[in-house]
């Protein structure tokens, strides 16, 4: 890998970004014969998978991504074994614990509902039944349903009479899946974002084919660490930042501009996520549609906090580590615990408004007020402070080239049934379009973005005629 290249080269095709999306579409398009360069704006391959040895070398902690599966998630399952990953299960051996609105804490074994009052219980499961269906109803790769799509979230969960609880309930799932609030989110957005990892319930499991069942002990940054080194030398650019794509032949001469050097190129493919392509010029302007779904996307607020102990005290309590709770600062808690290495973590999700609100305390503040809430979740305040080693994070909010925020941008009412989802991912001019955004299945997440990758890499192979 090279931070510079010579003043003005010439390709056959430039990716842009080296996320999982960009690594995977450079080497199909290598396979295919053809020549590539990969530039990426930061001085590191991954993207949203960024892997931290923890100070004593023993352990990595995810800051970005942590959690695939083998089951529906094949294609990054298949990198995971092409890289040798030593997978770790998800625990979901004994209870978990929820905290309520009125801060009460209550226990229920792992795939049981929390002991509710009957009613309470009964509509969070009517409302997870109809939220389930309602999304396994849409076409993930053409999600249209216009009265879906002229309201929020919260205005659909509100129009089907749900309660209280079920209001929490639902709150927990978009801060947990996209950090934003019911109000803030298209309610065709959100529903469609869940049946794209194959529906609500098989994106929120632990269990086998769960969108949480399996980590990876080296880290996620493993696989885009392995697709960079496998790359043939000076494909991949680090701290080339992409400014300006002049495209005004649309006719196989394109140029890209960065802040060190220009490069002509046949094709272009961006896997850069939309806040981030607003900082890039296109010239012509991109079309209409294209620009209103840029414009549109939104992030919340969404923050992994990795609180590392000495000793596993929840699992001796009985817990398997996963909490939820309506009020905070953690909207979730998972254990991401490493046996093999004597690594004992809990990592805190900070979701929606109660992680905008965490963020502006003092880092002495953020680590007490997680310690409190643990120690309530598991009834066990002394021992929590007592085990606790160190609070280890990152804030992709203050990130520019994640575009600002993470795991996946929102969109508001009105313009997913409006434009079309194939309106983002469709090539314009020589440009194509990648990135977890684009995906069809598993928006979001990084089987999405490797999924993306590899179609814009056929899209391009297939108009280049190799
Ligand atoms: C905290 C967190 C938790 C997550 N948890 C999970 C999980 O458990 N499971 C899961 O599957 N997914 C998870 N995700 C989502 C997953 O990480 C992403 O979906 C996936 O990695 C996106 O890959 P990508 O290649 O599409 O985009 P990115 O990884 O964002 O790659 C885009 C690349 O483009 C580069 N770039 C941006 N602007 C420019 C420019 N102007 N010029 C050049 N380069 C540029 C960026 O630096 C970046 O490297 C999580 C993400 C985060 C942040």
């Amino acid at each position: 890998m090279s931070a510079r290249g010579t003043a003005s080269e010439s390709v056959d095709v430039v990716v842009i970004g080296a996320g999982l999306a960009g690594l995977t579409a450079a080497r199909d398009l290598i396979k295919a014969g053809l020549s590539c360069i990969i530039l990426e704006a930061r001085d590191r391959v991954g993207g949203k998978t960024w892997s931290q040895e923890l100070p004593d070398s023993k352990g990595t902690v995810d800051l970005g991504a942590a959690w695939i599966n083998d089951v529906n998630q094949t294609q990054v399952y298949g990198l995971a074994k092409q890289y040798n990953a030593e997978f770790i299960e998800q625990n979901t051996t004994g209870n978990c614990a929820i905290q309520d609105a009125s801060e009460k804490i209550s226990t229920f074994p792992y795939g049981g509902l929390p002991p509710f009052d009957s009613a309470a219980a009964e509509d969070v499961v009517r409302i997870r039944d109809m939220c389930e269906a309602d999304c396994q109803a849409l076409d993930v790769f053409n999600p249209k349903d216009d009265t879906l799509d002229v309201m929020t979230f919260e205005e659909y969960l509100t129009s089907r009479g749900a309660s209280k609880t079920s209001m929490s309930t639902a709150t927990v799932w978009t801060r947990a899946m996209l950090g934003q609030e019911p109000r803030d989110l298209s309610a065709l957005y959100f529903l469609n974002y869940c049946k794209s990892g194959g529906g609500l319930l098989q994106m929120r499991s632990d269990r086998k084919g769960g969108g949480q069942h399996l980590r990876v002990r080296q880290g996620m940054q493993l696989f885009s660490k392995g697709l960079a080194s496998d790359m043939p030398e000076s494909v991949v650019r680090l701290s080339s930042s992409v400014s300006a794509i002049k495209n005004n032949t649309g006719n196989g001469a394109i140029e890209v501009h960065t802040n060190v050097q220009v490069i002509q190129a046949r094709k272009v493919i961006t896997t850069v996520p939309t806040p981030a392509l607003k900082g890039v010029t296109f010239t012509p302007d991109l079309p209409a549609g294209k620009r209103t779904w840029i414009e549109s996307t939104t992030y919340g607020y969404y923050t992994k906090a990795m609180m590392v102990f000495r000793t596993p005290f929840w699992i001796h309590k009985g817990f398997c580590g996963l909490t939820q709770s309506f009020v905070g600062p953690a909207g979730v808690i998972r254990d991401t615990s490493s046996p093999a290495d004597d690594k004992h973590i809990l990592t805190c999700f900070l979701g929606g408004e109660p992680g905008f609100a965490w963020a502006t305390l003092s880092d002495k503040d953020r680590e007490q007020s997680l310690l409190k809430q643990i120690g309530q979740l598991f009834g066990a305040e002394d021992l929590a402070a007592k085990e606790f080693v160190q609070l280890v994070t990152y804030e992709w909010i203050k990130d520019e080239y994640s575009g600002w925020g993470c795991p996946c941008t929102g969109l508001p009412p009105g313009v997913l049934s409006k434009l079309g989802s194939s309106s983002l991912r469709k090539p314009w001019l020589d440009v194509h379009f990648a990135g977890t955004e684009t995906a069809g299945e598993w928006k979001g997440y990084m089987e999405g973005a490797v999924r993306s990758g590899e179609r814009a890499a056929k899209e391009v192979i297939i108009c280049l005629g190799t």
